[in-house]
Parts: C-alpha cells; sequence; structure tokens
C-alpha cells in the first residue's frame, strides 16, 4: 500500500466503507507513515468539526424556542429578584437605620453630656464663692447701667 491509496481513500476509510484487508493496511501505513498520518488525523478533525456543525445545526422552530424559553427564565429570575430584594435589604437597610439613629443618638449625648455637667459644676463653683465671700448676689452691671439711665 502507498501514499496515493490513503489519499485516494480518505473519505471511505471514515466512512467504513474500506475491506477488512484494506482497512488493516490502511492503518497499518499510517502506522508507518507519518505524513499519511498527518493528513488523516487533520482530515478526521475537518469531518469532525463539519458533523458537529450538522448536529448542532437547529431547525428554526428549534432557535425561537431557545429565545423564548431563555425570556421566560430571565423574566421568571426577575420576578424572583424583586421579592429577595426586599426580603433581605430591607431588613437590612431598617437596621442599618436604627445603628445610625443609635450611633447619632449616643454621639449627641455623650457630646451635651460634659457640657450640661460643667454648667452645673460652675454655677456650684459661683455659690461656692459667693457664700464663701459672703457676697449676696452678683450684680448685672449691664442691668444697672440701664437702669440708671
Ligand atoms: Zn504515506
Amino acid at each position: 500500500m502507498d501514499c496515493s491509496f490513503i489519499r485516494r481513500n480518505l473519505f471511505s476509510y471514515q466512512e467504513h466503507q474500506l475491506s477488512d484487508k484494506d482497512n488493516k493496511e490502511f492503518e497499518a501505513h499510517l502506522h508507518s507513515c507519518a505524513e499519511c498520518y498527518r493528513i488523516v488525523s487533520k482530515f478526521q478533525s475537518v469531518i469532525s468539526v463539519i458533523d458537529l456543525r450538522k448536529t448542532e445545526e437547529p431547525n428554526p422552530f428549534a432557535g425561537t424556542r431557545i429565545i423564548q424559553l431563555l425570556e421566560s427564565e430571565i423574566e421568571r429570575n426577575k420576578e424572583k429578584a424583586e421579592p429577595l430584594f426586599l426580603r433581605v435589604l430591607q431588613p437590612l437597610a431598617v437596621a442599618a437605620l436604627l445603628v445610625i439613629a443609635v450611633i447619632i443618638g449616643f454621639s449627641i449625648v455623650t457630646q451635651r453630656e460634659p457640657g450640661i455637667s460643667a454648667i452645673i459644676n460652675h454655677q456650684q463653683d459661683i455659690q461656692s464663692i459667693q457664700s464663701d465671700l459672703n457676697i449676696p448676689d452678683f450684680i448685672d452691671e449691664d442691668e444697672t447701667f440701664f437702669a440708671n439711665k
């Protein structure tokens, strides 16, 4: 068997139409001839791609049906996504707002707390100084100024 037989019978080999004897000799030649092996494997890869295309070739209705299925699937996911958003994110948003409110409340209280106590302490200081120095009351200088006018 020579190389020309191989190249003339690529299709016959691929379609299993060679006699058992020819088929065995064909394969024996492939094992001994690198060039024919390369040609046959290339031919087979081309054929397999063509076969794949044939099986993948969609009938016109399959195409639209697949698109319809995808669209209905997308619609269903949209419907699912919205309740999920509300069920999960709404409580999270409420919780986050509560946390923020608590933090703001604390910061206001802690900001005011020292201020109020400082004023109270200041008044107590004034009272203790007044009693220590025996002063009946601090005079509001503005009041006396305007009263004299
Ligand atoms: Zn060969």
